[in-house]
């Protein structure tokens, strides 16, 4: 899948990263909007290497058995 990825800081890049596995109580979500918020802000200037972004909503894919 293509992720928005911090690669350093200040500067995104658009890149594939592997597909998440899920475990049994977890849900697949393909995001199709994402808000930014100020948390979002501290890690675009404090944290490289992460896929900032926790507050979002789309679609769910795929579930895990026990949801
Ligand atoms: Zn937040």
């Amino acid at each position: 899948m293509r992720a928005a990825v911090l690669e350093e800081l200040g500067r995104f890049a658009i890149k594939e990263v592997p597909d998440p596995v899920l475990d049994r109580d977890e849900v697949l979500i393909k995001v199709k909007y994402c808000g930014i918020c100020g948390s979002d802000l501290h890690i675009y200037k404090e944290t490289a290497g992460v896929a900032p972004g926790h507050e979002y909503s789309g679609d769910i894919v795929d579930m895990g058995p026990d949801v």
